[in-house]
């Protein structure tokens, strides 16, 4: 059935920040139309930037094609282009963007670059129907906790080195286990029972966790300690610490809901944590679906939408990528 767009507009979303291409499809009256991707999967090690640059250029065609097909649309039905213009890995967005580039040249139309952080958050309202919530976004680049506050996603808190999804992985990949590390960690710690006492660090409303990876895969080389306890701690360290600021930031700001959004939002134990501190304070809490939890296309169509029918449009020569470009620097201008 091929869809019209009379009276709606419809974007096209292209996510390239790191090992996962998606081109996803949406349309101005929220609905997602597609959400297709391909993931990178590093030979040895953790994600490559060049390697999976050239995973996502070899890929696109097929996933633009299959994105397409399951939309039931033509090219042409498209109104304009959103890209992932930051932050994230150089050589990955830039094979995003470039694409984008040529789309919308192609097919005259116009380019809204996205800041990623901010459509993990819209995907997450989107999805939830959560309106004002307070955010624990936590991914494999990022862990911040933010919410909406004079017209930007302010940050209460996030972390002074790595993100706890690049914890989890790194502390995976030492143990031998499957990539990525946070499905596997998260089932071997239903087995754990004993803490093995790993540092928690909280500074004010930041967090590491790097001390934390480092102690753990130190104690996972000493050899002494089950796997099983080792991930059992790991994920109750990080995810109280996570507890800890996220609670904070909810009683000072007051806000209803609370929102769990990012590829470590699909952890159930971190589900759990999130769901108390809502409960002890009065609000909803919300879980963006595993679908769109970790990086997928459908977020940046979304947020593209959003973007762009509040007038944001981003020409050709603007369109280079900011791989450090900061979810607080952007101008929340279709919310008030
Ligand atoms: P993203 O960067 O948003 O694409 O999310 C990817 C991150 O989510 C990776 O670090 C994964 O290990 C992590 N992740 C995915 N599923 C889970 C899970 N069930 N528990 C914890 N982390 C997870
Ligand atoms: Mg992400």
């Amino acid at each position: 059935m091929r869809v019209e767009a009379i009276d709606r507009t419809i974007c096209l979303g292209i996510e390239s920040t790191a090992d996962n291409l998606g081109v996803g499809v949406a349309s101005s009256d929220g609905i997602i139309l597609a959400n297709e991707s391909s993931t990178h999967v590093p030979e040895e090690g953790g994600i490559h930037p060049r390697e999976a640059a050239r995973h996502h250029a070899a890929a696109i065609g097929n996933v633009l094609t299959g994105a397409l097909k399951i939309a039931g649309i033509e090219a042409t039905d498209i109104n304009f282009i959103a890209f992932s213009q930051g932050p994230g890995l150089g050589p990955c967005l830039r094979t995003g963007a470039t694409a984008a580039r040529a789309l919308a040249a192609f097919l005259g139309i116009p380019l809204v670059g996205v800041n990623h952080c901010v459509a993990h958050i819209e995907i997450g309202r989107l999805s939830t129907g959560a309106e004002d919530p307070l955010v624990l976004y936590v991914s494999g680049g990022n862990t911040i906790v933010s919410g909406f506050e004079a017209g930007r996603y302010r940050i209460f808190g996030e972390t002074l080195d790595i993100a706890v999804g690049n914890c989890l992985d790194a502390f995976a990949r030492e143990a031998g286990l499957a990539y990525p590390g946070g499905p596997a960690v998260e089932k071997l710690a239903l087995e754990g029972e004993t803490l093995v006492d790993p540092p928690y660090i909280v500074k004010g409303m930041d967090l590491s966790f790097s001390g934390l990876l480092t102690s753990t895969v130190q104690k996972l080389r000493s050899g002494h300690l089950r796997l099983e306890d080792l991930c059992f701690s790991l994920q109750e360290v990080a995810y109280a610490m996570l507890g800890e600021v996220t609670e904070r930031a909810l009683a000072h700001t007051e806000k209803e809901e609370l929102l769990l959004t990012g590829g470590v939002a699909a952890n159930k134990r971190l589900r759990s944590v999130i769901a108390s501190i809502a409960e002890e304070h009065g609000a909803s809490p919300r879980f963006v679906p595993q679908g769109y939890a970790a990086d997928n296309g459908a977020m940046i169509a979304w947020t593209g939408v959003l973007a762009y029918e509040s007038g944001v449009r981003t020409p050709i020569e603007s369109s280079y990528i900011d791989s450090r470009w900061r979810l607080d620097e952007v101008e929340i201008s279709w919310r008030s």
